[in-house]
């Protein structure tokens, strides 16, 4: 914990991707009424994108925070994606575009959104870098960074060749810390090596760690029956050295009021508490999840255009954390290329690493989630 970017560290940021809804939209009232909650509790930090459903997110900003309270008694993150993007041009668009949706004059903090290798080199090539330098200097951000997901290798090439950047937005939770899909222990050391103030996002996984399996859940409720199940990731990623703050992804006012409840006063986990986690991790492992890494070598060679590693992590999510509900909504959103087309040709398995028998996990995860 400490002070960074002039930041005095509140360790609870409202990430507002997934607001409230109600009729179809964003639920402004009970919006404007978690984030007074959010401000009277002493926080005030506010992370949007561009992509944050269609805009919706900034206007919802707008109306509950940037038109209700001075200027200076908030921070706002906002993001530039570039994955659909080909023309400099473009970035400048959606800079104002941002600006104008949030009505917010400038941003505390501005990032390239979800870099990883493939998406690093498309904003060398653009000159991402570059515009952010110049949003800087002209003072329309304050500060300069790129949310990240990839391997620690790609993430140290990045901040080696790019130490403009100032902060670093990380996937960090306690069931991703040893994952080799997601390497969230390698990727926090490459940061903390660079010396780069870190945003931790995805704290609980989604909502996968805010729900856990029964028998995960009865651990933590042991150890603490006041304390609830997500606020133990919560903590989790907070107690970490050099950490800026943490993004809670909040939905409703009973998350909020938990999530400030504890964080408020917040209390770095002692060793019994870092004990219990690491029971649950213990659980965690023990689960026969399908070994893929995500490394997506498999993936060109596939006749049926099968997205091999998204199935695995669906299921994998599923074995873990025993959510249906959000394995079965993310399952039907793959359209092109359902696992069950697979032909068992075999050309996938000649490129995985991992020696993984594809056809045959496939056939599980067609099993247990369906067609
Ligand atoms: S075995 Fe199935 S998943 Fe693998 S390449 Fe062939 S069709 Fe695709
Ligand atoms: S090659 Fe193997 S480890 Fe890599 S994404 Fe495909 S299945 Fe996963």
């Amino acid at each position: 914990m400490g002070n960074y970017l002039g930041y005095n560290s509140k360790m609870l940021a409202f990430g507002m991707m997934r607001l409230p809804r109600a009729k179809g939209k964003v639920d402004l009232e009970q919006t404007k009424a978690m984030v007074d909650v959010f401000m009277e509790r002493g926080f005030n930090y506010f992370d949007t994108a561009y992509v944050y459903g269609d805009g919706e997110s900034e206007r919802a900003v707008k109306a509950a925070v940037v038109d209700r309270y001075p200027r200076e008694a908030f921070w706002l993150t906002d993001k530039l994606p570039f994955w659909d993007t080909e023309k400099p041009e473009q970035f400048n668009e959606m800079f104002e575009e941002s600006l104008r949706r949030t009505g917010a004059g400038y941003f505390d903090i501005y990032l390239l959104h979800s870099l990883n290798e493939e998406l690093y080199e498309k904003t060398e090539r653009l000159g991402g870098w570059d515009f952010l330098k110049e949003l800087k200097a002209k003072g329309r951000i304050r500060h300069m960074g790129f949310s990240f997901h990839d391997t620690p290798e790609v993430l140290d090439k990045i901040l080696t060749e790019h130490p403009e950047a100032e902060v670093v937005q990380l996937q960090i939770n306690y069931a991703d810390w040893e994952n080799p899909a997601v390497q969230s222990r390698g990727c926090y050391e490459v940061a903390r090596k660079h010396g780069k103030p870190i945003l931790i996002m995805e704290p609980v996984k989604g909502s996968a760690l805010a729900t856990l399996n029964p028998a995960m859940r009865k651990v933590f409720e042991d150890a603490n029956p006041n304390a609830s199940v997500a606020s133990w990731a919560v903590r989790y990623a907070a107690s970490l050295d050099g950490v800026m703050t943490v993004l809670s992804g909040m939905s409703n006012m009973e998350q909020m009021l938990d999530n400030t409840s504890y964080m408020t006063e917040f209390a770095p986990l002692s060793e019994d508490e870092q004990e219990t986690i690491g029971k649950v991790v213990e659980m965690l492992n023990e689960i026969p999840v399908v070994p893929c890494t995500k490394c997506r070598y498999c993936v060109d060679s596939c006749p049926q255009k099968i997205d091999i590693p998204n199935a695995f992590e669906i299921y994998n999510e599923l074995l873990l954390f025993e959510d249906r509900h959000r394995a079965e909504r993310k399952y039907k959103r793959i359209e092109e290329g359902r696992p069950s087309t697979c032909i068992e040709c075999g050309s996938c398995m000649e490129h995985c690493p991992q020696h993984i028998e594809i056809p045959e996990e496939l056939k599980k995860v067609t099993g247990t989630l369906g067609e």
